[in-house]
């Protein structure tokens, strides 16, 4: 194993002996229970189980999950387990159906937020040397505000941009020195964009490390951007329920995405019928809090499939549980004429045709005739080989069993969406 040196914000936390971190993990879902069960709409959820009957983590596993639907039912506050005199910030998710998602913060949720994100900018090497330009937007969404605790907590200098702007934020980063980007994973692409739009020279930039998340992005598309902006990036993930970004990241060993464990506890489970899935096999990442106080979870199924890389100590010195980038949701999974795929799988092999990518749509929808179709809207480069047009039809048919319609575009015909990326038009249930 190849060492691979990165400072840690805490070293003793981070390279605990597992049975330690086991340890930590039933202390903290004690805990979790205890304070679930002091209010009465957990109390009916769980029925009669007391933290004491917590020996193992077998026994955290004969708890109920708890899904998206409960969460946006419980809106605003059915689940929160401070008083609301105790609650200091909500942040938020909103879904394309029904009631948001809130998360109240305690106190110390915010410090608890801090201090993994700064576990993160560390793990991602970046310090208190380093500007820190934060695009995503400061506001109910987590991005903005756990990438500025953590840079606050690491001592970095911050460029709070927030999101838009791009013609101002390249400059900024230009003329303020930034070192590190942190934004939504598709973001550097508006940035390589408006930058050529404009003449802007992106050599005239400072950036050595980009930490992205909130989407999913293929390894193709991390290279892109690495290559085009000539700086190493790193995946972070999280999400509002979980209390935002910070959940986990990537190390610069590149072998998987550590969790931080004395913090959550991880399972993965068959999206089907909820049974565990054995390390290195895909399913449902399942999580479960150990230190929230405001909404705690208790076996949260986030719908994102993944799986257990290993549990070994990582060739950084970390000892924390490493799960594979998330592959896709198990709900935006498409079936198309009984194929199963994610969209990331189509967008690693648009991208490896030069002058193709990264900008694409897919569109379902149902044919005259009435038979589902599939369209692959893709943008090219000016002067894209035709010959890379057969290699892609091929790749598409011969790896994922699709024949998509495909549609070439120029550079900039998709429109683009504020904030995530629309990858995918599915229209077969509108009846359009
Ligand atoms: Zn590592």
């Amino acid at each position: 194993m190849n060492r691979v040196t990165a400072p840690m914000w805490e070293p003793q936390a981070e390279t605990l002996p597992r049975e330690q971190l086991a340890q930590r993990s039933i202390e903290g879902m004690r805990r979790t229970l205890g304070r679930a069960l002091t209010k009465a709409a957990w109390r009916r959820r769980l029925g009669a189980v007391t933290p004491d009957d917590i020996r193992g983590h077998d026994d955290w596993a004969r708890l109920p999950f708890l899904t998206k639907d409960e969460l946006r039912d419980a809106y605003p506050f059915g689940l929160a387990c401070v008083q609301p005199r105790r609650i200091v910030r909500v942040q938020m998710s909103s879904g394309t159906t029904g009631n948001p998602i809130i998360n109240p913060y305690s106190r110390g949720d915010v410090e608890q937020w801090a201090a993994v994100m700064a576990r993160c900018y560390l793990a991602a090497g970046v310090g208190r040397r380093d500007v820190v330009q934060i695009t995503p937007s400061f506001g109910l969404f987590t991005g903005g505000f756990g990438f500025h605790y953590g840079a606050e907590r690491i001592g970095a200098m911050v460029v709070p941009s927030g999101a838009g702007r791009t013609s101002l934020q390249l400059a900024l980063m230009r003329d303020l020195g930034a070192t590190a980007l942190a934004a939504i994973s598709t973001y550097p692409l508006r940035l390589i964009e408006v930058a050529r739009a404009e003449g802007f020279d992106l050599r005239s930039l400072k950036l050595r490390v980009a930490i992205l998340g909130s989407e999913m992005w293929s390894d193709d598309l991390r290279s892109y951007i690495e290559r085009e902006l000539a700086l190493t990036a790193f995946d972070i993930i999280g999400m509002t329920e979980t209390g935002g970004p910070g959940l986990g990241i990537d190390c610069p060993a590149r072998e998987g995405i550590h969790v931080w464990e004395d913090h959550y506890f991880c399972e993965i489970v068959d999206p089907a019928t909820g049974e565990p899935r054995a390390d290195g096999n895909d399913g449902e990442l399942v999580v479960s809090t150990l230190t929230r106080e405001g909404l705690p979870l208790i076996r949260y199924r986030t719908h994102d499939v993944t799986r257990v890389v290993s549990r070994e100590p990582c060739a950084c010195g970390r000892t924390h549980l490493r799960l594979d980038r998330l592959h896709g949701r198990t709900d935006d999974m498409l079936i198309f004429r009984g194929v199963n795929f994610y969209p990331r799988q189509v967008e690693s092999l648009l991208l490896k045709q030069p002058g193709a990518g990264p900008e694409y749509q897919l569109v379902l929808d149902r044919a005259p005739g009435g038979s589902d179709r599939l369209s692959l809207l893709l943008e090219v480069a000016e002067g894209f080989d035709p010959s890379g047009l057969g290699r892609l039809r091929s790749d598409l048919r011969q790896q994922l069993h699709l024949s998509p319609e495909i549609t070439l575009l120029k550079a900039g015909e998709l429109p683009r969406a504020p904030g995530k990326a629309v990858r995918v038009v599915d229209r077969r249930q509108a009846g359009e």
